[in-house]
């Protein structure tokens, strides 16, 4: 499947200057989910990491992605959610908007030591995001091992942000 052909491009949004990639017509595709989590399965299989016991997908577009994987894995899926959501003891992470700072957190109990895990979200950008959710994995005591976007936004070079793990990316701009 084609994706690129689907994704939606939107100027301006959320704010001016910024080139939206929306996903949701490719997430309205019926075969969309499914293909998706059909590559990044290849994707993961092709890079030789061995076993995966958990995806972690980072609120909110990357529930959408990694909870299907993770079903298809036959593995765990934990969310990292924006401050607040999480009823029980977290584990937090602030880190540097362009503007500012965000939160991320996960339940302290959600991963067990030891256990193997990749971060699965759909934009990587800047990286920011991405290297919080890391940052969460480390407190866990967890060991990354992988990050899977369905799209990379190469001219940002947000990969240089991120630990040395492999990152499968889908889609590429
Ligand atoms: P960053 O922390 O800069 O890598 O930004 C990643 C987060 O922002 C992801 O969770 C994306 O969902 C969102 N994001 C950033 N840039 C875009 C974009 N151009 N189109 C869609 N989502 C984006």
């Amino acid at each position: 499947m084609d994706f690129k052909s689907i994704i939606r491009d939107i100027p301006d949004f959320p704010q001016k200057g910024i080139l939206f990639r929306d996903i949701t017509p490719l997430l309205a595709d019926p075969q969309g989910l499914a293909e998706i989590t059909k590559d990044f399965q290849t994707r993961f299989a092709e890079l030789n990491i061995g076993a995966i016991d958990c995806i972690i997908g980072i609120e909110s577009r990357g529930f959408i992605l990694g909870a299907p994987l993770a079903m298809s894995l036959g593995c765990s899926f934990v969310p990292v959610r924006k401050p607040k959501k999480l009823p029980a003891a977290v584990f937090r992470v602030e880190y540097a908007l362009e503007y500012g700072t965000d939160t991320l957190e996960m339940h302290c109990d959600a991963i067990a030591k030891g256990k193997r895990v990749i971060i699965i979200d759909d934009v990587i950008a800047t990286g920011g995001t991405a290297a919080a959710a890391a940052k969460l994995v480390d407190q866990s005591g967890a060991e990354l091992i992988g990050y899977g976007f369905l799209i990379e936004l190469d001219f940002l070079n947000g990969r240089k942000a991120l630990p040395e793990v492999p990152i499968v990316s889908l889609v590429n701009y």
